[in-house]
């Protein structure tokens, strides 16, 4: 006989005004034999990085989709059951009743369900979407939700302990307040020579211009993004297009220019554009320059280096590396100047992060 769904039910447990509220799969056999959640092997991992970041088991809403352990402990199998709808039902009425800050979906199918995001198949993707702050579909109150990886997940894969303690204490400090506080900055996509021509002046004059070429293949770059940091702290991103190739001698004086440059890899772009455009780089190679790849070999050794997962780690930027296929999709190249200008501000958020992290070594 196969196994079936278990029919303990096993109750959510936490305050009724806790501002961080878990929300896991389903109980496994622990939890169904004694009846409450997370208190097998996956929920003491769980247990453990919330004492680690000043928090504890009754200090957050401990809660899951489905109450019923189900067969194998595959989720899967409670899709379309009439057990994951009762889940879902009492999710919603404790969600509204906690009225919590942050929802922290532990795992693929969490996410999905709470936030509708996933990789190409629903219950996928968590590896994407880990360290970002979401807004869940509107059943559950268009409310912040921070996406986690599934304890049981991070015992089998044991390199994920690191990233799952930074994603807690991230979660926790998100459930201070209830807003998304996602990064603002200002973007500017082939703007009026006038304008471009203060915005140049302006980002010269910063302390680093961060910098990325989308290219063809064949040698041909599609679009020149640089962003700077203002004075007064707000980001500013500035994309100039293939379609105005009258303004790119704008973007090589910054280009060629002293000011120190940040790049993700910018072995790639800086030899790039000297081989098919002639262009130089300046306060780059001279020792001024910042790379977040290289920069987070030192710092993260033991980590992917991509700059999906340094802004996973570093910025308050959900997930947003697919948006740089979308203009296929949509057939309007805009969304490759906006993916390019969020780039570029990503990567100084990273670089200015990992600046801040360099200089504490050094203290
Ligand atoms: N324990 C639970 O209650 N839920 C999970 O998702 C994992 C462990």
């Amino acid at each position: 006989m196969s196994p079936s769904i278990g029919v303990t039910h096993v109750p959510s447990e936490g305050p009724d005004n806790a501002t961080a509220f878990f929300v896991g799969e389903a109980p496994g056999g622990e939890e169904a034999a004694r009846g409450s959640p997370f208190i097998g092997r996956a929920g003491d991992l769980l247990i453990r990085y919330l004492d680690r970041n000043g928090a504890n088991r009754n200090s957050v809403y401990l809660s899951n989709l489905c109450r019923y352990r189900p067969p194998r402990n595959k989720f899967e199998a409670l899709l379309d059951t009439p057990q994951l709808e009762e889940g879902l039902a009492e999710l919603q009425r404790e969600i509204e009743h906690v009225n919590p800050n942050c929802i922290i979906a532990l795992g693929s199918w969490p996410l999905y369900l709470l936030t509708g995001m996933s990789g190409k198949k629903a219950g996928t993707g968590i590896l994407k979407w880990r360290g970002s702050r979401l807004t869940s579909l509107p059943r559950w109150g268009s409310r912040k939700v921070f996406a986690s990886m599934h304890p049981s997940f991070v015992l089998r894969v044991w390199d994920m302990n690191p990233v799952f303690n930074l994603d807690i204490k991230h979660a926790l400090e998100d459930a201070e307040y209830p807003e998304l506080r996602a990064p603002k900055y200002e973007s500017h996509i082939d703007p009026p020579p006038d304008e471009l021509y203060d915005l140049v002046h302006e980002a010269l004059d910063a302390d680093y211009i961060s910098l990325d070429i989308e290219t063809f293949p064949g040698g041909r770059f599609s679009c020149i993004g640089f962003a700077y940091r203002r004075r007064d702290g707000t980001d500013c991103g500035v994309c100039i297009t293939l379609d105005r190739p009258d303004l790119t001698r704008y973007v090589k004086e910054i280009w060629e220019s002293d000011t120190p440059k940040i790049f993700q890899y910018g072995t790639y772009d800086t030899a790039f554009m000297r081989y098919f455009y002639n262009w130089r780089i300046g306060g780059y190679y001279d020792g001024m320059g910042h790379d977040t790849y290289v920069a987070a070999a030192s710092l993260l050794p033991d980590y992917p280096r991509n700059l999906g997962f340094l802004c996973s780690i570093y910025t308050r930027f959900p997930y947003y590396k697919e948006e740089r296929k979308l203009w296929k999709e949509e057939d309007d190249m805009t969304s490759l100047w906006e993916y390019n200008i969020k780039d570029i501000v990503g990567t100084m958020h990273v670089a200015y992060a990992q600046m801040g992290e360099i200089g504490e070594l050094y203290e």
